[in-house]
């Protein structure tokens, strides 16, 4: 119903009229036009302002109103008078007779009103509002990600403090830019229709930015349009991508790493192989009491011969081992041993190479050491030799020294110390890295690979020890090998003294260990022909087998008729059956001989196999006899 245009009800109209005044949440004030006095207002006014009616009503209207531009009140007044009405643009502050200013939407217009017309201000209380909107404002402009207003033409109509963090310009280098221009010229395309084709929905991109320096940053855009313009929010992503970039490359690294490692130890296997037959059949004729009649210089070609086969020997194990570990892959074994043991072992092994070159040969054991420990052996001892081993090979005069000791309970440092040629600052810095040999200058060529440091301090450091070395030119070199171990059994005194008298290598042939009847079971003709020789040398009754099936059938065969094999050396590369299958079976048949594994691949885990499945020993090839030997001679001590 239309009450103002009500003409028949009069009373009715100005009723709804008086209404309206009073409840109002805008402030009414009515004021003189000339005077510009106000002459009433309603309660919402009363309320916003705070005045009383009688102070109110002594106010020039001009009066209740400020602004921070000073000149925007003239503006209003002026306004006013010219046009009788007045619509502010949300500029103007009312002033309260007590509280701050609020900030207020006013107009003002005049209501024709006989005989004199009257003015009318009507105040809007934005304050909330103005709040919200300085909040949202101080969120734009502080925020991390870049905000941007953008023109239907692309070009950037203001932007926040973040474009310059990001991208090192500021809102007002940019101001209608296109922002396109920012992009790396490969993503400009993708921008542009972004900008273009953006609709009510946020929608998302990746692109690539260019920093004023020049540097690529990643922005994940989100844009979208009200009207003509479009709302552009970017977060600076580069983080992440380079993150996710890096994984990528990590990963695509670890893959090709596994691929060489796997691309080593087939290439290792293949060339172990042939290298096991070259040097068990030298191996042989040096053995051979024939060969003794040979010309010298033919021994002395021989002995060339075996001397070349194991440098390459040891450079196949060297890479391979520098493979494993850059791959990862060492696996420590950590079982009881005894360290005074490996220390007497690693001297016996190497003694006679230094009673060769005349050097003093010595080992100290200067604290009493743990009777057993938990470590790695095998690593401990490939370290010592390798430190033993160089201190022999760069000594032509003095001695040797072992020293182990223990420094705290625990932990064991090995000293290896000589009189040789010594080293240099900058070659101590250097030959911890592969292939690494100081110029032959200052060091005698002695035909290394220069792996072997670099192996040993990867070990110590796997083993969550040290390896550091100290020397001078001329005057000697340290090696310190620290690592810390497990003690199993407290120190033991007056035994250590024992060890470092290292007992004598057992001379005894093998044979009269008790293990007489040996089954060799390997695929290689040549290898079972020199392998097989090399034991009868020793005065062992040999049988071979030329895969897993043969020697199963030849063990059992052995023990139904009461002539069984004391000892199997089982290839475990084999076709038919292989040497792991044909373990398992043999054990499951109740073989209860000892079972010696031979793998060309030299993986730990394969030797753990082996092991698992019933196998007393690994070895790896091509066989070291000394190993092998003493393997045959334990196995009587203690029967499988
Ligand atoms: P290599 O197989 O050549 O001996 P290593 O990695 O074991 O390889 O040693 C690297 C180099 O460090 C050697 O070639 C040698 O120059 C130097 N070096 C190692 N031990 C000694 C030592 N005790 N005295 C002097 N120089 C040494």
């Amino acid at each position: 119903m239309d009450f103002t245009n009500h003409p028949s009800d009069p009373t009715r109209h100005e009723e709804v009229l008086r209404c309206l005044f009073r409840e109002s949440n805008d402030a009414f004030f009515l004021f003189e036009p000339q005077s510009l006095r106000v002459i009433d207002l309603n309660p919402a006014a009363l309320r916003l302002t705070a005045y009383d009616r009688k102070q109110a009503l002594q106010l020039r209207v001009t009066e209740l109103f400020d602004s921070e531009d000073p000149k925007a009140v003239d503006r209003l007044i002026e306004a006013y008078r010219k046009t009788h009405i007045f619509h502010s643009r949300e500029e103007y502050l009312l002033r309260r007779a007590e509280g701050e200013p609020l900030a207020v939407n006013l107009s003002a217009s005049r209501i024709h009103t006989e005989p004199e017309p009257i003015g009318l201000v009507v105040v809007r209380d934005i304050s909330e509002r103005r709040k919200a909107q300085d909040t949202l404002e101080r969120f734009f402009l502080l925020s991390p990600a870049l905000f941007g207003i953008v023109s239907p033409g692309g070009q950037l109509l203001r932007g926040n403090q973040a474009w310059e963090s990001v991208l090192g310009y500021t809102a007002e280098d940019l101001k209608s830019t296109p922002v396109t221009d920012l992009v790396h010229p490969e993503d400009r395309e993708l921008a542009a229709t972004t900008i273009r084709e953006a609709g009510g929905e946020m929608s998302s991109r990746e692109i690539r930015c260019r920093h004023k320096e020049g540097s690529d940053r990643w922005l994940s855009w989100s844009i979208s349009r009200v009207g003509d313009i479009r709302y552009l929010v970017a977060l600076d992503v580069t983080a992440t991508k380079e993150a996710a970039a890096l994984r990528l490359a990590k990963e695509a690294a670890e893959v090709a790493n596994r691929a060489r490692g796997q691309f080593l130890s087939s290439m290792s296997h293949e060339l172990r192989t042939p290298l096991t037959a070259i040097l068990a059949l030298v191996d042989v004729f040096l053995a051979d009491p024939a060969s003794r009649s040979l010309p010298p210089d033919r021994r002395i070609d021989l002995q060339a011969i075996h001397r070349n086969g194991e440098h390459l020997l040891g450079l196949i194990n060297g890479v391979l081992d520098l493979a494993r570990i850059d791959a990862g892959k060492v696996i420590l074994e950590r079982s009881a041993c005894d360290p005074s043991r490996i220390v007497a072992e690693v001297a016996e092994m190497l003694r006679p190479r230094s009673v060769e070159k005349r050097l003093g040969f010595r080992v100290e054991i200067l604290s009493p050491l743990p009777g057993s420990i938990r470590t790695d052996p095998m690593r401990l001892r490939q370290i010592l030799i390798n430190l033993v081993g160089n201190a022999i090979k760069f000594t032509d005069r003095g001695e040797v020294a072992i020293r182990v000791e223990a420094p705290s309970p625990e932990t064991l440092r090995f000293t290896v110390a000589d009189t040789g040629v010594g080293l240099t600052e900058a070659e101590i810095a250097s030959i911890f890295q592969s292939f690494e040999q100081v110029q032959a200058s200052r060091h005698r060529s002695e035909g290394g690979s220069g792996l072997g440091l670099a192996i040993s301090r990867r070990l110590a450091e796997a083993m969550e020890g040290t390896l550091t070395a100290t020397g001078e030119p001329g005057r000697g070199s340290t090696f310190e090998l620290t690592i810390p171990v497990e003690i199993l059994e407290t120190p033991h005194g007056p035994e250590c003294r024992e060890c470092s008298e290292a007992g004598q290598m057992d001379q005894r042939p093998a044979s009269d260990a008790g293990v007489s009847r040996i089954l060799l079971a390997e695929d290689n003709a040549d290898n079972r022909r020199a392998i097989g020789l090399r034991l009868e040398q020793e005065g062992l009754d040999v049988a071979t087998a030329r895969d897993g099936q043969e020697a199963v059938d030849a063990a059992m065969l052995g023990e139904e008729q009461g002539t069984p094999f004391d000892m199997i050396l089982m290839d475990m590369q084999m076709p038919v059956l292989d040497g792991f299958e044909a373990t398992r079976q043999l054990r499951q048949k109740g073989y209860r001989g000892q079972i010696v594994a031979l793998t060309a691949f030299a993986l730990e885990e394969d030797r753990l196999e082996c092991l698992r499945l019933g196998c007393n020993h690994h070895l790896s090839k091509p066989i070291e006899w000394g190993k092998l030997i003493d393997l045959i001679q334990n196995a009587a001590a203690a029967p499988g």
